[in-house]
This record gives structure tokens, C-alpha cells and sequence, in this order.
């Protein structure tokens, strides 16, 4: 069975027409399915849509209580699907429903990841362009004798082997492109075409982008930890030379010196701080998302799918 996973957060003026598209898709599957939305702390009317939405069998929603950002709601997306593969789409119909035959094909054929990745990114801005170059240069450059691939988004199917490790990974940081890269297995590419959005708006300003793009580097590699050791030390010899050539010839004039190596410690505290942060939030155990209700077909549940929502505290 497969489970499509949905994270939406306000995507009430496209999840009428994405729904109809997607439930045309599946039912042309020769596998079970399941639909589960997760609704990442909406304020439109997105709930509502999905409320009567799992009035069909085998379509769920998991009701998270707040806005917990997207990489959150897909891991209540893992942590809930019954299916033996999980694929995540999204709401705003940039990935076409169209091609998950496809996906499930490579699946079934033997691929344990099957990850979508963008053709060109001729439809974004020349800003957005070269820094998801630059980011994917850097990943490059930070994993370690692993690979991430280039402008793959979310749009991914994963099998049963991985989807069994994600689950038993304990970090409470999820990047996924790269926990889904570091996992290894046998993956596949597909190339396609991003549809514009469809309706509504992009949930990621630019600042939103730079701190996923920190999370991502935080999560993946100690790298620039060590980059900044081993500069530390160079500029500690060259300091040291300086300082010796300049009492050579008695005319210590050190100012601009001194300002470029602060800055210099300034840059590595924060870095610091930052590995210090992302440390902080592992020890603290808190849990990735919280749960306000689910609904649609629920095991245990003894009336028709997706009457009442159940309000059953969860935390995970
Ligand atoms: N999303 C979410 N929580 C968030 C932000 C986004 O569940 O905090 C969902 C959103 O509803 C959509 C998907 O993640 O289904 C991708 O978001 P978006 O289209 O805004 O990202 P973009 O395609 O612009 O990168
Ligand atoms: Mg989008």
C-alpha cells in the first residue's frame, strides 16, 4: 500500500482542484492507497476542505496544532501513514499528480527512492537561480562521501527499507533532503517540469530560505566547524609572525590587525552558537510536532470515516 502524503498550510484556493486531480490519479493505481493530509496549522479554510475531504475512505488528516513549519508536518506524515511506501506531494499543484504512475513504477520495479527533480528552473528569478546554485555547490561540498543531488524537491517517493530507518532516526532537527541523501539506497532521479503554483502564495520569503538553508548545512556536516579550526590556526601563525616582524622594526602599528582578527572571532562565536543551537534543540527533546486532532478512516474508530474529528491528544 501507499501512502500520498499532503502537508498543506493555507491552500484553501488550490485544494479543491488538487484533490480532484490527485483522487483521478490514484484510482488509476493497480496498488491500495491511502491519502493523508496534514494540515500544518492553517488559517484559512484549508481544515474545513480537508474535514470533508475524508468523509471518502482512505483519506485522512492529521490536524497539527499550530503552523510547525513543512519539514515537521511531513514527519507527522511519516510517523502516521499505515502504507508500505510513503510519497509527498504538494498542495499547489507544482508537482502534477500526473506523474505518481510513474513514480510507483520505479518503485515496484526495485527502486527504493524514487526522487523528482526539476528540469530547469526557468520559471523562478535569476536571485533564486544562483542561490540554490551556489546551496547545492555547498551541500556538495559539505557532505561527506555522500551525495545531494541537485534541485530535487519534496516530491519524492520513498519504499519500505528507508522509510523504516527514517522512522527509527531520533533527531528532532529534519532536513530531509539531506537525511533522505545521507540514507543511501537505491535511488532513482526522475526529471519533470515544475508547474507554476497553481493558486495562493509561497510559503518561503527569502530569510525563511537562508534559515532552512542554515538548517540544512547545521544538520548535515561539522565541516565548517573544522574549516574554522584550521583558518584559526593560520591566522594564529600569521598573527605571530606579524607581531614578531613588527618588534623587529619597532613600528607595532596593529589597529587594523586587531579589527580584522575580532571580526574574524566574531564570525566563528556565532558559528559556534549556532552548532551550540542546533545541539540545544536535540537535548531538549521536545517533540517535533504536536498533534490537535485526526481524522477521516481511523483504526479503532467504530462509526463511518470521517464523521466527527477525533480529538485525541497525541504527542509524538
Ligand atoms: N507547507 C507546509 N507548512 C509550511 C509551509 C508550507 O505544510 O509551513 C506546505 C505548503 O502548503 C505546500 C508545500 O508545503 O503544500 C510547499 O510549500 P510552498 O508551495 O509554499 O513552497 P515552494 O513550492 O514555494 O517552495
Ligand atoms: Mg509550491
Amino acid at each position: 500500500m501507499l501512502s500520498v502524503i499532503v502537508c498543506c498550510y493555507n491552500e484553501a484556493k488550490v485544494l479543491p482542484v488538487f484533490h480532484r486531480r490527485l483522487i483521478a490519479v490514484l484510482k488509476t493505481l493497480s496498488i491500495r492507497y491511502e491519502l493523508l493530509y496534514v494540515n500544518d496549522g492553517s488559517r484559512d479554510d484549508s481544515l474545513a476542505l480537508l474535514s470533508r475531504f475524508c468523509q471518502t475512505p482512505g483519506v485522512r488528516c492529521l490536524n497539527l496544532s499550530r503552523n510547525f513549519g513543512k519539514e515537521a508536518a511531513m514527519v507527522a506524515g511519516i510517523d502516521h501513514a499505515r502504507g508500505d511506501a510513503v510519497l509527498f506531494i504538494d498542495a499547489d499543484l507544482q508537482d502534477p499528480p500526473e506523474l505518481i504512475p510513474l513514480m510507483v513504477h520505479h518503485w515496484l520495479s526495485g527502486r527504493d527512492i524514487v526522487n523528482m527533480q526539476r528540469r530547469s528552473r526557468v520559471s523562478d528569478t535569476s536571485g533564486k537561480r544562483i542561490s540554490a546554485y551556489l546551496y547545492y555547490k555547498l551541500m556538495g561540498f559539505l557532505a561527506d562521501k555522500f551525495e545531494v543531488p541537485p534541485d530535487v524537491s519534496d516530491f519524492r517517493l520513498i519504499g519500505p527499507a528507508p522509510l523504516a530507518a527514517l522512522r527509527a532516526m531520533p533527531e528532532r532537527t529534519r532536513f530531509m533532503k539531506g537525511l533522505i541523501s545521507w540514507l543511501g539506497f537505491n535511488t532513482l532521479e526522475v526529471p519533470y517540469d515544475r508547474e507554476p503554483r497553481n493558486a495562493g502564495q509561497t510559503k518561503w520569503g527569502p530569510l525563511a530560505l537562508v534559515d532552512l538553508g542554515i538548517e540544512g548545512v547545521l544538520a548535515l556536516s561539522r565541516k565548517p566547524l573544522r574549516w574554522f579550526s584550521l583558518l584559526s590556526l593560520l591566522i594564529f601563525i600569521s598573527t605571530l609572525a606579524f607581531i614578531i616582524q613588527q618588534f623587529s622594526v619597532e613600528t607595532l602599528s596593529t589597529h587594523h590587525f586587531i579589527l580584522g582578527v575580532a571580526a574574524f572571532i566574531a564570525l566563528g562565536t556565532a558559528m559556534i552558537g549556532e552548532y551550540l543551537g542546533a545541539t540545544l534543540s536535540e537535548v531538549r527533546q521536545r517533540p517535533i510536532y504536536l498533534l490537535n486532532s485526526q481524522f477521516g478512516e481511523m483504526p479503532r474508530q467504530s462509526g463511518k470515516p470521517g464523521t466527527t474529528p477525533s480529538r485525541e491528544q497525541e504527542t509524538t
